[in-house]
């Protein structure tokens, strides 16, 4: 009998467990951009799912009971962490022990402060390629040390991407030096690319401040405008998870001052393009980017 109840409860223990169901690792991320991480390192091991999509906004998102169910059962849980996920900290709190944060090994004293709020750091850090790399390098250990078995494949896997981010690093280096420093400003919704510009060597103005939770103050919109002005900016850009609306008002207020400024595209910032698409991956939304930008600021015509 006891023998007979201990097969049962084993079977059951097997039957719940999601990991046992494809024999692959089951990991929940939280952004587009973390999960691309875990696809392209865990590969045929893994199987990833992300919480959100394109166009979601991170610092607003909140997960869902579907969200709570599908974590529950993941053997891994990684996030971006810097509290970019705001609304999230106490569920992936809760799933102490198996949720990482990718930005955990970043070196706090280079990181960027996260202006209104005091003793947090800047979480965008995705777009300085370099940072995402050592993220990356995260995701591989630890999928390294929770599945062993396939710790080479990890490690192959990792080398492989790494080197593909060292090349997109390079990549992007090499356009944004096709603008003339004083042309290298960037003027975006929230205040997303401030990484980016540190790394990259573009101004960084962000309409919204840091977090989209903010709301543009008329005295900085004015700001904003004399600068766009006075420096002749060309473009200004909308982000894929930011209303735009904003970023009109100052496009009209630059022209009734007579500069004619455009909107220079869409930029993916806290969220990648469509599954299937190029831009749907990381790689994919920071080539996409830096084509936008340098096509809009002026790019290989600017020398004419
Ligand atoms: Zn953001």
């Amino acid at each position: 009998m006891k023998l007979f109840l201990l097969i049962v409860l084993t079977t059951l223990l097997i039957a719940c467990s999601p990991a046992q169901d494809s024999g692959k690792l089951q990991i929940v991320a939280t952004t587009g951009m973390v999960a691309d991480i875990a696809k392209n390192i865990g590969g045929e091991f893994v199987e990833v799912n992300a919480l959100m999509g394109p166009g979601v906004d991170p610092h607003l998102y909140k997960a869902s009971e579907g969200d709570v169910s599908l974590l529950s059962g993941a053997d891994i849980v990684f996030y971006s962490g810097l509290h970019l996920e705001a609304k999230m900290g106490d569920v992936i709190e809760e799933m102490e022990g198996k949720s990482v944060a990718v930005t955990r090994t970043l070196p706090r004293e280079e990181l960027l402060d996260f202006p209104p709020y005091e003793n947090q750091y800047d979480p965008h850090v995705w777009f300085n390629v370099l940072y995402w790399k050592q993220a990356a390098e995260v995701v591989r250990d630890e999928l390294m040390a929770r599945d062993p078995e396939h710790a080479d494949a990890y490690r192959q896997n990792a080398a492989a991407y790494l080197q593909q981010l060292s090349e997109l690093d390079s990549y992007v280096h090499r356009r944004a030096q096709e603008l003339p420093a004083d042309q290298r400003i960037l003027v975006t919704a929230h205040d997303a690319f401030r990484y980016f510009g540190r790394e990259y060597d573009f101004q960084v103005i962000g309409l919204q401040g840091i977090s989209t939770q903010a709301e543009a103050g008329t005295k900085d919109v004015q700001e904003l405008v004399d600068f766009i002005v006075s420096r002749k900016v060309k473009a200004l850009f909308v982000e894929s998870s930011v209303p735009e609306r904003n970023l009109k008002a100052v496009q009209e207020a630059c022209r009734a001052k007579g500069w004619d400024v455009q909107i220079g595209g869409q930029l993916y910032s806290d969220a990648m393009g469509d599954a299937g698409t190029f831009e749907g991956t990381y790689i994919g939304m920071v080539t996409a980017n830096i084509d936008t930008i340098v096509g809009a600021l002026g790019g290989n015509d600017a020398s004419n």
